[in-house]
């Protein structure tokens, strides 16, 4: 059974990625509120408890915000690094500490390998899925990227990661220069330029899909950050590419093949879905 990707929605707002295997089912990231968490998994017939165990990037409140509501409500266990789960006030007994470029097995058949990606303020870490052979790379917040990072991500099947604004609409918009000078920084946000940039180094053609994730309201549009990625990937990059918007979730990837999971795509087990607020 391939991995089940499906991104709950992805934004300032609250972050969270459900990746299931035969055997496990984890969330990358919790940074929505006890309540939107439910409702969102229950959109896929899942409840929080169904959950093994979530991972945390960073500390950040759209990003590990709701992991200690997690582990209070469902008693759920939280991987997170010291600087993070310090940070978050977790629950000791239900946190499991990891370190760098060390492996986390999750299961039989989940292992993921987080690497450290710079972001100002926080101890933020890129995790790498490794299941059944296949490797899907997440990645968010961050303003600038290192060679380590890239040979990590080179040639995963499947590359979520940020692109969060668009240069010409940062620039000209309502945020104080300080705040402005802050996204753009090493330690900010990936514009779409530099997603695309970033992009053209790791895929190869082993990679099958991408997902755009972290897109700013106000300083970026789908349109701009999808075309932009795709300028910079040419024709290196047959795949499919999507994004997760903040109302998700909206669809669900099998490392390589995303399926509309509201058209009721039939072969999968997949739940058909319903759009949030319809
Ligand atoms: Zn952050
Ligand atoms: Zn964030």
């Amino acid at each position: 059974m391939s991995l089940r990707i499906t991104h709950l929605g992805s934004g300032s707002k609250g972050n969270a990625t459900l990746l299931e295997t035969e055997h496990v089912r984890v969330l990358v990231d919790q940074g929505f509120s006890g309540a939107s968490l439910e409702r969102r998994l229950k959109l896929l017939n899942l409840r929080p408890e169904d959950v093994d165990a979530i991972l945390v990037t960073h500390h950040h409140g759209d990003h590990g915000g709701g992991a200690l509501i997690a582990q209070r409500r469902w008693g759920l266990c939280v991987h997170a690094n010291a600087r993070t789960a310090d940070e978050l006030s977790l629950i000791k007994e239900l946190w499991k500490p990891f370190v760098s470029l060390e492996a986390i097995q999750l299961g039989p058949d989940l292992a993921v390998l987080p690497v450290p990606v710079p972001h100002s303020g926080a101890d933020n870490v890129a995790f790498i899925a490794s299941h059944q052979g296949q490797r899907a790379a997440f990645i968010t917040d961050l303003g600038s990227w290192t060679d380590e990072l890239v040979r990590y991500v080179r040639g995963c099947e499947h590359i979520s990661i940020e692109a969060n604004y668009d240069d010409r609409l940062l620039k000209g918009g309502p945020y104080p220069r300080s705040l402005k000078d802050r996204i753009s920084g090493r330690g900010g946000h990936l514009s779409n330029d530099q997603t695309g940039a970033f992009l053209a180094e790791v895929v190869t053609d082993a990679t099958d899909s991408i997902t755009l994730t972290h897109l700013s309201d106000m300083n970026n549009r789908p349109h701009l950050a999808e075309s932009t990625v795709l300028y910079y990937l040419d024709d290196r990059f047959q795949g499919d590419i999507r994004l997760s918007l903040q109302d998700g979730p909206e669809f669900t990837t099998f490392m390589g093949d995303a399926v509309e999971v509201e058209k009721g795509s039939e072969g999968h087990a997949t739940p058909s879905l319903q759009r949030e607020g319809s």
